[in-house]
């Protein structure tokens, strides 16, 4: 039987239209200016009201607020698009954003936010990750004090994306610091112009991404109406952050193998090319079966990949595969890269070429939305057959909520770390420093 390409199930027409529409929009007006953006460590303000215009933004956000109206389809396109075309932008982040206003805001402010967002005009950014609190969220020291119809924030976050041009952040605070664990987080929109307090400081100098900005925040007293609080009452951040994780970790898996599927066809053209010993590197065997072992897996994962995509679209993506997806893509991704930058010898190592940028790039994957080793503490705590799709688990529904918060903490991490010693001067320079607390966290989460 003649070799049949695979194509997606989810794909259809309306998706390869749009595929087109963002590809030629990227090469257009995105590359030209991406090695500016990697200089100055951060996009243009009017590439974000570019991508709005062009209707890359909240793509799976109805069109009574501003959004395209599509599906996670539509944004897995575009995540494919930026990873294949080796641009950094943090669109995914800014999607984080509006699905935590879609979920937990009520009409008012999905009105007053969405609408601006969809056209760019309002950056979103998730702050969560602070010096002292990382996969160990329970450690944030970032407070939210009620004084009449506001609250004062007092803390700082780091390593922020989309920090600097960021109007709108989604802010994890403690309401209520006296409170034992996560239960007293709450989710805070945070409007940043001109906010008095508020104070974003420099790019973080990263390995990779560079177009990317990556920004620690601080925050002096800064005033926030109540009416910006997410949900219904106080205290609900860390089951909301729970709901969401199955986007964020599906749209970290679908960059991963996207750019894992570009990384074999980069190498596979060059392996042709490059001559050694009078003859192409693809007449070595090894340089074969090396490609032959990434595009397995690049195809392995593009079908567990599509598997889960369809199972969101459903609505029966649990929480548990999401992180299956997220540490497996990401590893699997890892693995083809590190080949496929070996494949290609010194010039693999030079970031003229694109292998070596997107080695750098994606490094941090298996880092940012939930580590993968924190991915691999969640996994165990389910049957097989429960991620397996044999039951619904719609984590939109309020029960589902309740049940993934209950699995969540349950399956706590493992026994109590040890003190990891003082680090300090692990990022030189920096005002920011790793927390060097030990003990058991209490939950299992880090979604960015
Ligand atoms: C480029 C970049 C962009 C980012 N963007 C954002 C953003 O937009 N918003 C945001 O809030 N955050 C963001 N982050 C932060 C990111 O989510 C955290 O770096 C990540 O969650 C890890 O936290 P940490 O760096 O404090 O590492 P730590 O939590 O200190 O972890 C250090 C190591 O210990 C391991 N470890 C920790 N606890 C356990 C455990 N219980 N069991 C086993 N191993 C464990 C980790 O897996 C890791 O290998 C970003 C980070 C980077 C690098």
């Amino acid at each position: 039987m003649a070799a049949v390409t695979y194509q997606s199930t989810w794909m259809n027409e309306e998706l390869r239209t749009f595929r087109k529409t963002v590809r030629q929009f990227l090469l257009e007006e995105f590359a030209p200016h991406h090695p500016r953006w990697c200089q100055q460590h951060r996009p243009d303000a009017e590439a974000w009201t570019a991508a709005g215009r062009v209707g890359m933004l909240l793509t799976d956000v109805s069109e009574e607020y501003g959004g395209a109206g599509g599906t996670f389809g539509q944004e897995a396109v575009v995540i494919e698009e930026l990873a294949q075309a080796g641009i950094n932008f943090g669109s995914s982040v800014h999607s984080i954003v509006a699905h935590y206003i879609l979920a937990y805001g009520n009409p008012e402010q999905k009105r007053k936010w969405l609408p601006r967002m969809a056209r760019g005009e309002l950056v979103g950014a998730v702050a969560m990750t602070e010096p002292a609190a990382g996969s160990d969220l329970q450690g944030i020291k970032t407070t939210a004090r009620r004084d009449g119809e506001h609250y004062v924030i007092d803390g700082s976050k780091t390593f922020i994306t989309n920090g600097s041009l960021a109007g709108i952040l989604c802010l994890a605070v403690k309401t209520d610091p006296r409170a034992p664990g996560l239960k007293g987080m709450s989710l805070l929109i945070v409007e940043a112009a001109d906010l008095p307090g508020y104070r974003v400081g420099r790019s973080l100098e990263k390995v990779g991404r560079h177009a990317q900005d990556t920004c620690e925040l601080f925050f002096d007293a800064v005033r926030v109406p109540v009416s910006n609080l997410l949900g219904s009452g106080e205290g609900q951040g860390f089951a909301q952050m729970m709901q969401q994780l199955p986007f964020e970790r599906l749209a970290v898996g679908v960059g991963a193998v996207a750019t894992a599927e570009q990384a074999v066809a980069i190498t596979t053209k060059y392996v042709k090319e490059r001559m050694a010993f009078g003859k192409p590197l693809i007449d070595f065997q090894n340089a074969r079966f090396k490609l032959a072992e990434c595009k397995t897996e690049a195809h392995v994962g593009r079908v567990f990949l599509d598997n889960c995509i369809e199972r969101y679209l459903a609505g029966q993506l649990d929480p548990v595969t999401a992180a299956m997806a997220k540490y497996w893509l990401t590893d699997c991704e890892w693995r083809i890269l590190d080949e496929c930058v070996q494949l290609h010898g010194g010039y693999g190592y030079m970031t003229e070429y694109p292998i070596a940028r997107m080695w750098a790039d994606s490094r941090v994957e298996r880092i940012y939305a939930g580590t993968n080793e924190i991915m691999k503490e969640v996994i165990p705590a389910t049957k097989l057959s429960e991620t397996q799709g044999s039951r619904v688990n719609d984590s939109s529904r309020p029960e589902s909520a309740a049940a993934t918060l209950r699995l969540e903490t349950r399956c706590a991490i493992g026994p109590a770390r040890e003190a990891i010693g003082n680090r300090s001067g692990f990022l030189a320079g920096s005002s920011i420093e790793p927390n060097t607390r030990g003990g058991a966290p209490e939950s299992d989460i880090r979604p960015w």
